[in-house]
């Protein structure tokens, strides 16, 4: 079964790049594809030197996301930080599956919250906080604008022609995804504080056209939500079932934490 679902996730890979196929696929024997069996079941391709810089550049910006969700959603009392948190350590942890997978150095390895690597994004955290902590409204443009940059790079990277990895391809088009769900979520919060957001990075059309979407569903990264049936999908949020010390070999087994030998290869 696991096999057939690796195919259904290759397929949807190939013909469909937001992943229905294996978002209408019953959920038969309780376990889902994690992310980093689908990176590792995906080609080993050679990275070249703007693959390895958008992976470091989006490693930090997903722990942005995070860290400040976190530290905002201490703040106030409205479950949006929260739900999206928990997303934003799931799109880091895919990413991670590239770090392990082409043995890079993950420059975040060792940071706590609010800790980054770079000067950039170091600032950037400061700087929103501060700014998140005014009031409620603003905390959530915040967080609206973090998505509209997340939005922004990572089509920015799917666009461009350097990045041709296509687990590369695979993990950003599913942080594009839930970046665009984060961004209806913190439009419809916006919208309950009778507030609306400036978009900066990406144009105004491209933000209509998303808040005038529904909520996308599926994907391999656990799913930001439910399905519509209440049924639970992704990791459940066991531990090492959706990217969570899950270490890949180039032949696309995996090994769980507390599973035997994990590590490089
Ligand atoms: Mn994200
Ligand atoms: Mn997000």
């Amino acid at each position: 079964m696991k096999n057939f679902k690796l195919l259904l996730a290759m397929l949807s890979l190939l013909f469909v790049s937001a992943f229905f196929i294996q978002s209408t696929e019953p959920d038969t024997d309780g376990e889902e594809v994690s992310a980093c069996e689908v990176v590792n079941y995906l080609p080993h391709q050679e990275l070249n030197a703007t693959e390895k810089e958008a992976l470091l550049m989006m490693i930090e910006e997903e722990k942005l996301a995070r860290d400040v969700y976190i530290t905002l959603g201490k703040e106030y009392d409205v479950k949006v930080f929260k739900n999206i948190s928990d997303a934003e350590n799931r799109h880091m942890e895919a990413i991670e599956c590239l770090f392990e997978k082409y043995d890079l150095k993950n420059p975040i390895e060792e940071k706590a919250l609010g800790e980054f690597s770079s000067r950039k994004f170091q600032d950037m955290y400061e700087s929103l906080v501060i700014r998140g902590r005014t009031d409620i409204t603003e905390a959530l443009k915040i967080g609206a604008s973090i998505e509209d940059l997340d939005i922004y790079d990572l089509n920015e990277l799917l666009e461009s022609r350097t990045t041709d990895n296509d687990d590369l391809k695979a993990v950003f088009k599913e942080l594009a995804k839930g970046s665009r769900n984060h961004m209806r979520a913190f439009t419809k919060n916006l919208k309950k504080q009778n507030a609306t957001y400036e978009v900066k990075h990406i144009t105004k059309d491209q933000y209509e056209s998303i808040i005038a979407h529904e909520q996308e569903r599926g994907g391999w990264l656990c799913g930001d939500e439910k399905p519509r049936d209440g049924r639970e999908k992704g990791c459940k949020g066991e531990k090492g079932k959706c990217g969570d010390g899950c270490k890949g070999n180039k032949n696309g087994k995996q090994k769980c934490k507390g599973e035997g030998h994990h590590g490089k290869h």
